[in-house]
């Protein structure tokens, strides 16, 4: 028998998604040598010990089967307290029947992405709409078109805030949210309380949801917190007033620990909402990782402050050698910074980081992330000896 053309029965779904952008910089960086990689997407410290521990006794006390669906009482319980000091939420852990409906809920999932894509699911019908920025993480218009949605994109340049001013002329009676990232993938930009706030605003007028993704919160630097009760914060829509019935707080462990392996984050918000993605949870992902669940449960104790300081240290020298070449948005969190490639070059991103490869720089074209190629990413979440390596070729390739 001839093979059989798989092929034919490939879903116009999973045909729409294009996979190049990102897969092109990975096959070429994997034929440089030495490469100084400014690419990558995580921490590069490693998981702090208190929870490779608390992993490792899960797994040998057997705790490996399947959890609830929502997730172990006790993590679920830790992070329910850290929420009450951090946001001031008062979330119900009781089963729905007992709950008191107007308190949020919580879901621990299978990764800040597993959030993302359980959320769109519960709200999204074929031909809704879902408002994000551009750029954006890569992952958001994807995850939209799985859903028969479209991502809508909201043209943040220059300076990468989503502001309500800029949202608002894209609202139509098909949009369901409107999802701010904040530190923000791939610009590092954080929004204010006062941006917070407008958006909110704007979203419960038009009552939609706001889905907040604050995984790069706990990397906010000093210039860009807010003071709250428990001492300097990244801003969020989930402090401010009334927000608890329109906002969705998605949140991970993968990027505040360098656990990104371990598939882990956590969504909270309106019950109704959760209970929706809980029941998609319950015939999809099934629960998320269990070992792992007690490996997270020390955590939200842990002081990860000398770790943000460091990479506060990097953002600053990335800033003063690279503002001096070119335009760039001061990130105020996250590890990433977005700088354009200079006009006076006259290339796109795509052209630029082909330069960039030629001195064994890997950095992301814009393109990647963004209807627009005119600027890249670049990580400092790596050693200083490669950001500095790394930042002085891109002061060369830009200065010429
Ligand atoms: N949101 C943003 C903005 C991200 O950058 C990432 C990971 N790069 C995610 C969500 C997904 O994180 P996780 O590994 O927890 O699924």
């Amino acid at each position: 028998m001839p093979p059989m053309n798989i092929d034919r029965l490939i879903s116009e779904r999973a045909r729409q998604i294009d996979a190049s952008g990102i897969r092109r910089v990975f096959d070429l960086g994997a034929k440089l040598k030495d490469p100084i990689n400014l690419s990558i997407g995580q921490p590069d410290f490693p998981v702090p010990d208190p929870l490779k521990q608390a992993a490792i006794k899960a797994i040998q006390n057997d705790a490996n089967g399947y959890t609830v669906t929502q997730g172990i009482m006790p993590l679920r319980h830790r992070i329910a307290d850290h929420l009450r000091d951090e946001v001031g939420w008062d979330v119900d852990l009781r089963p729905a029947r007992e709950a008191d409906a107007s308190k949020p809920a919580l879901l621990v999932a299978s990764g800040t992405s597993g959030d993302l894509l359980l959320a769109f699911q519960a709200l999204l019908n074929p031909g809704d709409e879902a408002i994000i920025p551009d750029p954006y993480f890569v992952m958001y218009p994807h995850v939209a078109r799985m859903c028969g949605a479209t991502a809508v994109r909201c043209d943040t340049y220059p300076d990468f805030r989503l502001t309500a001013a800029r949202v608002e002329p894209l609202i139509t009676p098909r949009t369901k949210l409107v999802l701010l990232n904040s530190p923000s993938n791939p610009a590092g930009v954080v929004a204010s309380a006062a941006e917070c706030r407008e958006l909110l605003d704007l979203c419960r007028d038009r009552e939609i949801l706001l889905i907040s993704d604050e995984i790069y919160d706990e990397f906010t630097y000093s210039n860009a917190r807010e003071e709250t009760a428990v001492g300097p914060r990244c801003p969020s829509p989930a402090r401010c007033e009334g927000c608890d019935d329109n906002v969705l707080l998605v949140r991970g462990f993968g990027k505040t620990y360098g656990c990104t392996g371990w598939r882990l984050g956590y969504a909270a918000g309106p019950r109704r909402l959760i209970e929706e993605m809980t029941k998609l949870q319950q015939y999809t992902f099934v629960c998320a990782p269990s070992p792992l669940q007690w490996g997270v449960l020390p955590a939200l104790d842990l002081d990860m402050s000398p770790y943000v300081a460091d990479y506060e240290r990097r953002r600053d020298m990335v800033v003063d050698r690279l503002s001096r070449v070119t335009e760039l948005a001061e990130p105020g969190g996250a590890f990433y910074a977005f700088p354009q490639v200079p006009a006076h070059l006259g290339l796109t991103a795509s052209q630029f980081i082909e330069k960039c490869l030629e001195h064994s720089l890997l950095v992301i074209p814009g393109n990647v992330f963004s209807s627009r190629d005119t600027h890249f990413r670049l990580s400092y979440a790596t050693d200083e000896r490669s950001l500095t390596r790394g930042l002085d070729v891109l002061v060369k390739l830009m200065s010429a």
